[in-house]
């Protein structure tokens, strides 16, 4: 499995001198299955660089896109993806569907005349659309798994198996508290009621998602320090991302969707305090940084 980061920050772009090395695009990961196939793993502004690689190849694509929700940062580069403009690729939209929302509506309503030139039925690849809840659908030869995290409205994250292989994406999701859970209002109540019925600690569904993974690609979009007044936002704190590499025994973690307002610098600080809290804490897995460009294949 091969994985390359084309988008990596939350939110919004953040472009800039100060960025340029973990990257100023929204989430968007480019994987490749053993055999080349082509998975994404959501459409944020990054997609705009994959589609450009992508077509200087000059062969027709056939891939499915996985989207974990449909939030601006997860699906705005949609529109300039150049490949959805040519005959004979074609695409397979995952992604879930919610309150009478059907997956196409929320990808066609960023398209529609109000906000852009050009509409979904405009395009002249073949865009599938997958809807799909908490399962396990076969994509090419691998395995993907879909499960509700704790986000606003709702996030899905998902898990890619393939020949003993494992990747684990998770952009946007919060540590679950139940404290905290009876006072959110903007949560689905289904994927609330989810968590809530887990014995004890209920991220324990996030951990047991997790398991065993060879890569975690984990929100980390907050210090914790940052994270006390971002309650209910939807996001994690880097300690709870290395809690759940630890709790899921995963090999690597990869921290991801950077807070719009860390620099460079601050990200490099985020990685060194993890890697001295899993020296100090005996962890063991090793920890990075998503960065525009990285490539990760094991
Ligand atoms: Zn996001």
């Amino acid at each position: 499995m091969r994985v390359k980061f084309w988008g990596t920050r939350g939110s919004i772009p953040t472009p800039g001198k100060d960025t340029v090395r973990y990257g100023g695009n929204t989430p968007c990961v480019e994987v490749r299955l053993p055999h080349d196939e082509l998975v994404i793993f959501d459409a944020g502004s990054g997609i705009r660089g994959l589609g450009d690689a992508l077509m200087a190849r000059g062969e027709s694509v056939k891939a499915y896109l996985a989207i974990s929700h449909p939030h601006w940062d997860h699906i705005q580069g949609f529109p300039f993806f150049k490949p959805v403009f040519i005959s004979g690729n074609e695409f397979t939209i995952i992604g879930a569907e919610s309150r009478g929302v059907t997956l196409r509506q929320m990808i066609a309503s960023q398209m529609d005349k109000a906000y852009f030139p050009v509409q979904l039925n405009e395009l002249k690849a073949k865009i599938n659309f997958r809807p799909v809840k908490e399962e396990t659908i076969r994509v090419f030869n691998a395995g993907l798994t879909s499960i509700f995290v704790n986000h606003p409205a709702f996030a899905l994250g998902y898990r890619l198996s393939i020949a003993g292989r494992s990747l684990v994406y998770i952009s946007d999701n919060e540590p679950f508290d139940r404290e905290v859970a009876r006072s959110l209002r903007n949560v689905d109540k289904g994927v609330v009621a989810r968590f809530l019925e887990v014995r004890g600690d209920p991220n324990q569904r996030i951990f047991d998602f997790a398991r065993g993974a060879d890569v975690l690609i984990h929100d980390t979009t907050y210090t914790p320090e940052e994270y006390v007044n971002h309650v209910g936002w939807g996001h994690s704190h880097y300690l709870f991302s290395l809690k759940v590499a630890d709790e899921a025994g995963v090999k690597q973690l990869v921290l991801f969707h950077h807070d719009q307002t860390h620099d460079d610098g601050k990200v490099d600080e985020i990685v060194q305090k993890c890697k001295k809290e899993i020296k100090t804490r005996g962890y063991r897995f090793e920890c990075l940084a998503a960065a525009e460009g990285l490539e990760l294949e094991w």
